[in-house]
């Protein structure tokens, strides 16, 4: 059946906290009749088909053993764009740097950012991104008028975002069809800097006070040192942030956004995760973290200047970071709460890790409000992103692990986030969403993919797939 797929298609691709790989015939159609033909020939040769962005997907999500992968690397233009509203119209992949590049320059930035600029346009769309500003800007699909999709059954449809398919295909994690493009509203700003505030924190009870503080800026967010117990519990250093309202015409040239390839003028960037890989341990991370929060004091209280693109993006700043984990990866957990059970559901969640063995070595803390999209992570409350590392005890122990804080934010009212999940088991999402939503999912999937030909490895590990077109086997055999 597979004779007519082009046998040197075959990649291995990963997630990127690499705990999941698999193989799959990846091809990358550069116009939508191009992608036409993927899903028609992957249908004739009797596979399922993943969608894949740029992978910043942290778990499973772009991924399934076996499948043909439509990979939108070449979907990457620029349709249309004016400057003087802000209107930008694209393919799937142009990623968010693409568009930092294209418009700022011009004064226009993006409403909503992840804290990496690789994510796809189609990335941010399926999972529908939040960023630092979630509790006044919503997720990415807030600003997207229409996009337009290609379904498994040959017929492109375009939705506008007061449509219920536009709601449903919008955070659905590429299984209801593939976003061939998308028209974006951009943000007015007159400076490429924002000014950030920086405050210190000695627990948990400063890192709430903080964000309830400073409801009128439009960036927070807090990072919290996941190693510290007892009466230091929680401690770290919250950040907000507001656009410069001045105009400061050199911070709009994106070039200048950029940091040097070289830190202190000497040592190159693509070698520090080697350096980062010595402390990704306990010891090491508990010292890193220790001086990070002292570090922080200092500067407490005290605003200063930063480029949107290292406030909004720090992490693409140290090439390759995700290697220091090592061999057996890491994964990041993040739900979200509502406020008034998040204190003492992170508190407790931090507290368990330690306690198992698995600490966190990168904890951050933001703000969210509620959204009308089916598969929704936002609530009028906290979300708390956790960087855990593989244990030596393996991957069992840490589902365990994760499964016991999926109960207390279960029974909180609480919700997960696709992008980041690696362990959720299907039921756990269904209550998290409540009744009704996954019908509803499936409702859409029999409308736009009848013969069930997208699916993931998520998608099968959620009870997302309602049809298996092939049988699956091991992770990576072909
Ligand atoms: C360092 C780092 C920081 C991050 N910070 C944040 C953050 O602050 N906020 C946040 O929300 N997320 C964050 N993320 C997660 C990331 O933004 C999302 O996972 C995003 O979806 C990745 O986009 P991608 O282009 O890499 O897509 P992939 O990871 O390749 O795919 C993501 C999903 O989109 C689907 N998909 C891809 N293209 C299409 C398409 N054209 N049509 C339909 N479906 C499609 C895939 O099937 C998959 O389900 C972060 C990730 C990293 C690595």
């Amino acid at each position: 059946m597979s004779a007519c797929l082009p046998p040197g298609a075959v990649r291995r691709l990963c997630g990127f906290g690499r705990t999941t790989c698999a193989d799959g015939y990846v091809l990358c159609p550069e116009s939508v009749e191009a992608a036409l033909e993927v899903l028609s020939l992957a249908q004739r040769a009797g596979r399922n088909v993943v969608l894949r962005g740029a992978g910043r997907s942290y778990g499973d999500a772009s991924l399934l053993p076996e499948a043909v992968v439509i990979d939108t690397c070449d979907l990457a233009r620029i349709l249309a764009w004016s400057p003087d509203t802000g209107r930008m119209v694209c393919e799937p992949g142009v990623t968010l740097e693409d568009i930092c590049c294209r418009a700022m320059g011009e004064g226009w930035w993006l409403p909503v950012v992840s804290g990496t600029m690789k994510t796809t346009v189609g990335g941010a769309l399926a999972m529908n991104i939040h960023g630092k500003n979630a509790f006044r800007a919503g997720p990415f699909g807030c600003h997207v008028s229409s996009i337009e999709v290609l379904l498994p059954t040959g017929r492109s449809t375009e939705l506008r975002s007061n449509d219920p398919a536009f709601r449903a295909v919008v955070g659905s994690a590429g299984l209801l069809g593939l976003i061939t493009k998308a028209e974006i509203q951009l943000k007015r700003v007159l400076s490429g800097r924002l000014r950030v505030t920086p405050i210190s924190c000695r627990n948990w009870n400063d890192q709430f006070r903080a964000f309830e503080e400073r409801t009128d800026e439009e960036y927070c967010v807090s990072w919290i040192d996941g190693m510290a117990r007892g009466p230091t519990a929680g401690r770290g250093l919250f950040h907000s942030a507001r656009h410069e309202d001045v105009p400061h015409a050199p911070s709009l040239d994106w070039a200048s956004q950029q940091l040097p390839a070289r830190i202190a003028g000497v040592v190159p960037k693509s070698t520090v995760w080697r350096v980062l890989r010595l402390f990704n341990n306990d010891p090491g991370m508990r010292l890193l973290n220790s001086l990070k929060h002292l570090g922080g004091k200092r500067g407490s209280g005290r605003p200063y200047l930063q480029s949107l693109a290292e406030f909004s993006f720090l992490l693409d700043y140290v090439p390759n970071w995700e290697l220091a984990y090592g061999r057996r990866g890491f994964i990041q957990y993040q739900s979200f709460v509502p406020s008034d059970s998040a204190q003492a559901v992170f508190e407790s969640q931090v507290g368990r890790l330690q306690s198992e063995g698995t600490p966190s070595y990168l904890c951050v803390l933001k703000r969210h409000g509620p959204d009308e999209f089916l598969f929704s992570h936002g609530v009028e409350g906290f979300s708390l992103a956790l960087d855990i590392k593989v244990p030596a005890q393996g991957w069992s122990h840490l589902e365990r692990v994760c499964h016991a804080l999926n109960d207390e934010v279960l029974q909180a009212g609480g919700r997960f986030y696709l992008a980041k999940d690696s362990t959720l088991r299907a039921t756990d999402f269904a209550r998290s969403l409540g009744e009704g939503a996954i019908e509803e999912f499936f409702r859409w999937k029999r409308e736009f993919d009848p013969e069930g030909v997208l699916s993931s490895s998520l998608a099968r590990r959620l009870g997302l797939e309602p049809i298996r077109v092939q049988s699956p086997r091991t992770q990576g055999a072909m």
